[in-house]
């Protein structure tokens, strides 16, 4: 398996309180990111202002999000480009030294070992992040980010007037008085009915 485009070395980082450092991280080539209707495409380069401060259990990562999402008006079909440009702060903690945990789980009565399994469960619930070595995994705040931020309902222009669902075509493009004669007669007896609004 190749090495995720979303992990990051902290190996400049020195592990003292206070120390920072600042880093551009352009990634290049990763999955869609977004949704079937707005999404950032695969080779669209996601950009990553990264700065990263050791604080005294981990590294605090403070990041600014650039890409561009493109995909299609929700009403008249356009294609649609959104500038995505969103901010995050994540805490990593350091994760511990394996041969520390097991000996001191050895040490542990059954009784501590439920109560820290029952810590472990809501550390999950609060998503703290553990750093991997010296790595960090930017992809779930970065995906946060940008997918908390899409619109779900893209627009081309937020007074997009959309499609005549008569004709499909534009009403941007059609004539002020353009409308569609009912003449089957099996509809005549429709018009004027109320029919519930579909979603
Ligand atoms: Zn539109
Ligand atoms: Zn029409």
């Amino acid at each position: 398996m190749s090495r995720s485009p979303y992990l990051f070395s902290t190996h400049d980082l020195p592990r003292r309180p206070g120390e920072m450092r600042e880093y551009f991280v352009p990634i290049e080539v990763h999955d869609v990111m977004g949704f079937d209707i707005l999404a950032i495409a695969t080779d669209e380069p996601i950009d990553i202002e990264l700065k990263l401060e050791s604080v005294s259990d981990g590294v605090l990562a403070t990041a600014n999000v650039r890409s561009l999402a493109t995909g299609e008006c929700t009403r008249c079909l356009d294609p649609v480009e959104i500038d995505i440009d969103e901010n995050f702060v994540e805490l990593y903690e350091y994760s511990e030294d394996p041969r520390i945990v097991r000996k001191r789980e050895k040490k542990m009565s059954e009784r501590a070992k439920a109560k820290k399994l029952e810590e472990e469960e809501l550390d999950e619930e609060d998503e703290i992040r553990q750093m991997d070595g010296e790595d960090i995994d930017l992809e779930g705040p970065i995906r946060d980010a940008i997918i908390l931020n899409l619109p779900i309902n893209p627009l081309c222009t937020p007074d997009c007037p959309g499609l005549c669902p008569e004709c499909g075509e534009k009403w941007r493009d059609l004539p002020d008085d353009h409308a569609h004669q009912v003449t089957d007669i099996r509809w005549a007896g429709l018009e004027g009915l109320e029919l519930p609004e579909s979603e």
